[in-house]
């Protein structure tokens, strides 16, 4: 009892927060310097169609997910950086950042693949946005920019957006949302069923895709109360999908049992370390070239017959 007050106890606790604080202000100046440099990274993940169990034939999309290689610190959790990336005005460049990049990725293979150097190509490519991104000034001609930048068509991209941001902002993201739309980009709500979604909410949302968070696909092992609960959550978001003509996509697919779960509750699409991990342009490119089928990528040493 009353040790917290003492006052050595108290400066301790302020060297932690001003060390803290010192740390996010030397990530800031230092994620302003590599989007300076144009050192930020675009790794891929391909989303599979859930009828053909993972076969390679079918990557319908590419999820951009950003990389930082911290000169000091090495890799920095995306979850980390975007998040330092929010409270400093910095996301909107970031994200414009791997838009563009993915854009231009996404036009590459499509060229080689029209030369037929590449069997196969994603139909379209996935950014995720910020919502602060989706309501700064500006962001829908910039999409509209960069996607005729990259000679593509608004069709060729989805925008993610998670449902928890976009709780924030609503009706100024729906305007955008809606204006993207208009234009044939296709919408995601990423990270379903972790935020405050009520029916109606869902209603009003301009989407296409709905992503069920992956913490519902990692609760889908064997018996027991939680895979029971999040067998009917995805049965929920499955119904409700249908009801609302959204295409379901399933994320953090990392077994065959969860496969055939989220398979046979009707998941559209799937995308996991099961068929392929985030990876970088070059190596997406020969997973694309190759004959070998997805899962053997996952590094499990699984092949099916294709
Ligand atoms: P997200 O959009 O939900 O992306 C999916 C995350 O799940 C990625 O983490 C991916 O590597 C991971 N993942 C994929 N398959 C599996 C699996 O089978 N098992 C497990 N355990 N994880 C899997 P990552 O790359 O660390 O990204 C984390 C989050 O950071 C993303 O979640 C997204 O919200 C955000 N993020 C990443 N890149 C960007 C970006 O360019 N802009 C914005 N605004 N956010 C981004
Ligand atoms: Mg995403
Ligand atoms: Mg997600
Ligand atoms: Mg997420």
């Amino acid at each position: 009892p009353g040790r917290g007050a003492r006052p050595g106890r108290w400066v301790v606790v302020d060297d932690e927060v001003r060390a803290r604080a010192h740390h996010t202000l030397r990530l800031i100046a230092d994620l302003r310097r590599a989007l300076a440099s144009a050192t930020l990274d675009v790794h891929y993940q391909p989303i599979v169609r859930a009828r053909d169990r993972g076969d390679r034939g079918d990557v319908v999309s590419v999820e951009a997910l950003c990389r930082w290689q911290h000169p000091e610190f090495g890799s920095i959790d995306p979850q980390v950086f975007i998040q330092v990336a929010e409270r400093s005005n910095l996301v909107p460049a970031v994200d414009g950042a791997v838009l563009r990049r993915a854009l231009q990725d996404l036009a590459a293979w499509r060229a080689a693949h029209l030369r037929g150097e590449l069997p196969r190509c994603p139909d379209h490519v996935a950014v995720n946005v910020s919502a602060l991104s989706l309501v700064a000034p500006g962001f829908a001609d910039a999409v509209r920019a960069a996607v005729a930048g990259a000679g593509l068509r608004p069709t060729d991209l989805c925008l993610e957006v998670t449902e928890t941001t976009l709780a924030g902002d609503l009706s100024a993201c729906r305007a955008v949302l809606e204006e993207l739309r208009a234009l044939g980009v296709r919408v995601a709500i990423d990270d379903f069923g972790t935020g405050y979604s009520s029916l109606a909410y869902l209603r009003g949302l301009p989407a296409d895709h709905l992503k069920i968070d992956r913490a519902f696909v990692a609760d889908l092992r064997g018996p027991g109360p939680d895979s029971t609960t999040a067998r009917a959550v995805v049965a929920a978001v499955v119904a409700l999908a249908r009801a609302l003509d959204l295409v379901v996509v399933a994320e953090g697919v990392e077994t065959f049992e969860q496969e055939r779960v989220l398979a046979d509750l009707g998941c559209d699409l799937l995308q996991g370390f099961l068929y392929a991990r985030p990876q970088s342009a070059a190596q997406l490119r020969s997973l694309l070239r190759g004959p070998e089928v997805l899962t053997a990528t996952a590094g499990r040493g699984v092949v099916r017959p294709r």
